[in-house]
């Protein structure tokens, strides 16, 4: 084996809200992986047909006008979050979403009748990602780095974490987009810099400082807004289109699942345009019909317009970078870089408002769309070890801190600090003679702990009387360098000691996931056995119909053989036209008619024929095999 190649292959997914990119480490350089069907970006849709197939990126998204209910998109928004947790706003999708008795969200796919859970469908993605690189890189690839938001909580990590581990791979780390897109940006570097990330994608927008040099990524402060994107711009569109048409033919479109999205398309296809254009028109032939016939929209709109209406959504993109820039401590002036990430920033009036901002024009020199999956990528060479010489170095996104009197929380590790990290922390009892203490962890900026998400809990028994206040106990909060957190509380006095380590604070249990995985397992092994059967059964056909044709073309004096060839023939024809026909017994058909042929052929002397080689390439083709393919179109 060739040394250059011998290192464990690691890849980079950056797996978007509305977009997923895959990029490896190839000869020491990161380069993005198209898929199968050629493109460098695959949209992160997934959908069910009412044949039951499973259909992943862009033919999920071509036919999502068809089959809207059936077709998950932007499934990034519901994980690891809790159904009474979502805004209105949010379950704005052309999917129904409800939630189970755990208030787990649950996605319903009516065309196989049944319920899937957002990791499920990100699974989805992340299988076809895997598949898709295994297949450029001619080998198995199975470990990844994934990348997240950097205000995603550990819910959304871990529920991240878990898709992967549906999809079948091994998570080797998850990082933050802005992060990986720094790690990206900063291979050439050789300076100090302080860089501003601003990140606008499709569901999600982050705010990043860094400061980048020497192979040293060091995050200043983070902020962001996890229900913000390009889909709320295009909702605006949406709106204005929709009042636009009640007003004129006093039709209400908010109930028509197909005419909805195909404004949702051209709404986003609009917007786009009007990135580069000043004026643009929306044409949406038949999109009803009313008493009097067929209606139509045709609506123009300038730019100027477009920047109207989404207005506010401009406006709250100012508040995150200011907040990173005050929490980073440093002077707007000290921003060295700007860099713009996602898809979102080439909208004009962003790119205005961030480079007023910040007061610089944005660095042009990574592609917004390749540079979080770039620097996944480069995590994942830095951890097979075929990256060499960056160190990085990630911070807590969130405050982490326990729950004291009054149901206050205490901060222990403040948002933004370098990781690895431990902290201590001496607490007292709350009342006389208590001997026992609870310990409630939290993570999230709000003073009351129940604004907060709880992480995990512990008791702490065995402290000696005293009065209240006498006790001490130590609290030490550690988080690895995979950001894995662990909390350990002790009677300094007795030395009793209780540890919980928090590294599964997912949706799903342990068994929800194993079942899903198995699920997984078993749809691809049922997916590989019904091809397998349809290869077997194109095979068997087209044996038939060689024998007859090689029958025909020989003159046979042997019809005691020929009436048995064809009757194996006609029992062979019979039997696969049952689907549920069993694989060995039409293997041994297809033998017993071989043998026979060859028998047959052997008595009257005669070889086969060679044009039996092409008439077998010629058939390769036929109607069985067409249908074969139909579904990987
Ligand atoms: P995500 O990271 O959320 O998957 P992307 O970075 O792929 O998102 O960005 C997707 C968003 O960018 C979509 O809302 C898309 O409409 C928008 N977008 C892509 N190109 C443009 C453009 N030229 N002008 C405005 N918006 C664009
Ligand atoms: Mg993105």
């Amino acid at each position: 084996m060739n040394n250059e190649e011998s290192y464990l292959k690691i890849f980079g997914i950056d797996l978007g809200t509305t977009n997923s990119v895959m990029a490896i480490v190839e000869v020491g350089q990161p380069v993005v992986v198209s898929n199968a069907e050629g493109f460098r970006t695959t949209p992160s849709v997934v959908a069910y047909t009412k044949n039951k197939d499973a259909l992943v990126g862009q033919v999920a998204k071509r036919q999502s006008v068809l089959n809207p209910e059936n077709t998950f998109s932007s499934i990034k928004r519901f994980m690891g979050a809790k159904y009474s947790e979502l805004s209105l706003e949010a379950k704005e999708v052309s999917y129904k979403v409800t939630g189970d008795d755990r208030d787990n969200i649950k996605v319903v796919c009516s065309n196989l009748d049944r319920l899937f859970s957002p990791e499920e469908i990100s699974s989805q993605i992340l299988r076809k990602l895997t598949n898709d690189v295994s297949l450029y890189m001619g080998q198995q690839i199975n470990q990844a780095v994934i990348t997240v938001p950097a205000y995603f909580n550990d819910a959304q990590r871990q529920a991240t974490r878990d898709a992967g581990r549906i999809a079948g791979l091994e998570v080797k780390r998850i990082i933050n987009e802005p992060t990986a897109a720094s790690l990206a940006y900063g291979l050439e570097k050789k300076d100090d810099e302080v860089v501003l990330i601003f990140d606008l994608g499709g569901g999600t927008f982050d705010v990043s400082i860094l400061e980048v040099g020497d192979g040293v990524f060091e995050v200043l402060s983070t902020s962001g807004d996890t229900k913000l994107g390009g889909d709320d711009f295009d909702r605006k569109i949406v709106n204005f289109i929709l009042k636009n048409f009640k007003e004129k033919e006093n039709i209400d479109l908010t109930g028509d699942p197909q005419a909805l999205q195909r404004l949702t398309e051209a709404a986003e296809k609009a917007k786009i345009e009007l990135s580069n254009l000043s004026e643009t028109t929306i044409s949406l032939p038949f999109i009803t019909a009313g008493s009097d016939g067929p209606k139509h929209i045709e609506e123009t709109l300038s730019r100027v317009k477009f920047e109207k209406l989404s207005e506010d959504l401009i406006n709250r993109c100012r508040l995150p970078v200011e907040s990173a820039i005050k929490d980073a401590k440093i002077d707007r002036n000290a921003i060295n870089e700007l860099v713009l990430v996602g898809g979102s920033t080439r909208i004009p009036a962003v790119q205005n408002l961030v480079s007023t901002i910040v007061n610089k024009d944005a660095n042009q020199s990574v592609n917004p769309d390749e540079v979080v999956a770039i620097g996944a990528a480069v995590q994942g060479g830095v951890l097979a070890g075929e990256v060499k010489n960056i160190l990085l170095l990630d911070v807590t996104p969130l405050s982490l801190g326990v729950e004291t009197v009054g149901s206050l929380m205490t901060i222990m590790i403040p948002r933004n600090t370098t990781i690895p990290v431990k902290k201590s922390e001496i607490f007292s009892t709350a009342q006389d003679n208590q001997n026992s203490v609870d310990v409630e962890v939290l993570q999230g900026e709000r003073k009351l702990s129940k604004d907060n998400k709880k992480l995990g809990n512990f008791r702490l028994e065995g402290i000696e009387s005293a009065s209240r206040g006498v006790p001490q106990i130590e609290v030490t909060f550690e988080i690895d360098a995979n950001g894995i957190l662990s909390v350990t509380g002790k009677d300094k006095k007795t030395g009793k000691q209780q540890r919980i380590s928090i590294q599964n604070p997912s949706n799903l249990n342990k068994e929800d996931v194993e079942q899903m995985i198995k699920e997984a397992e078993e749809s691809a092994l049922a997916d590989q056995q019904k091809k397998d059967k349809i290869d077997l059964k194109n095979q068997a056909d087209l044996l038939c119909y060689q024998t007859e044709k090689q029958l025909k073309e020989l003159d046979i004096k042997d019809t005691n053989t020929v009436t048995k060839i064809n009757s194996l023939i006609a029992n062979l024809r019979e039997s696969i036209q049952n689907d549920g026909f069993d694989n060995d017994s039409i293997k041994s058909m297809m033998q017993e008619l071989q043998q026979t042929l060859q028998t047959l052929l052997k008595d009257e002397n005669t070889t086969p024929n060679s044009e039996n080689e092409k008439t077998n390439k010629e058939n390769s083709d036929d109607d069985n095999v067409i249908d074969t393919n139909f579904t990987e179109e």
